[in-house]
């Protein structure tokens, strides 16, 4: 599992609500309905117990190439944006919250490029540890609280 707590959304009467990726890849590999054989779908846990997404290693995150796992992460949920799009379910959103993004080694700065987010993104707590650029991103933010650093 993945130590992240979603500590906005947990009221004091309820459990603590944790990150919901390691389950999410869990399914994956029992999902036919996608089509999963363009990435790697593991999830790679640090030494402190948070997922990829939410670890505060910068230097493992690198190392473990945090910058793809992210981009075939929206691969992945917008395949599943599709298919609730053809079986007329209703839109679900993209959770990133609480996700730290890094830059790769070989870039400036975190580079969104020619990305498109089929549904609404929340990214309630996220942190942009290095300087975003957006270019040509379709995005549709469900929160705006983010801390750009
Ligand atoms: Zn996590």
């Amino acid at each position: 599992m993945c130590k992240y707590e979603y500590i906005n959304r947990s009221n004091k009467l309820k459990a603590p609500e944790f990150c919901i990726y390691p389950k999410f890849y869990q399914e994956l590999k029992a999902t036919e309905s996608l089509d999963l054989s363009d990435f790697d779908n593991s999830l790679p846990i640090d030494e402190d117990g948070y997922c990829i997404f939410h670890s505060k290693n910068t230097e493992w995150k690198k190392e473990n190439n945090f910058e793809k796992k992210f981009i075939d992460l929206l691969k992945i949920l917008n395949q599943q944006a599709l298919n609730r799009r053809t079986n007329k379910e209703i839109r679900d959103k993209f959770d990133f919250s609480g996700f730290i993004f890094i830059k790769s080694r070989e870039k400036d700065g975190i580079i969104f490029e020619g990305l498109h987010f089929l549904e609404a993104a929340n990214f309630l707590d996220s942190i942009f540890a290095d300087s975003l650029v957006l270019n040509n991103v379709i995005l549709r933010m469900q929160y705006l609280k983010m801390i750009l650093q």
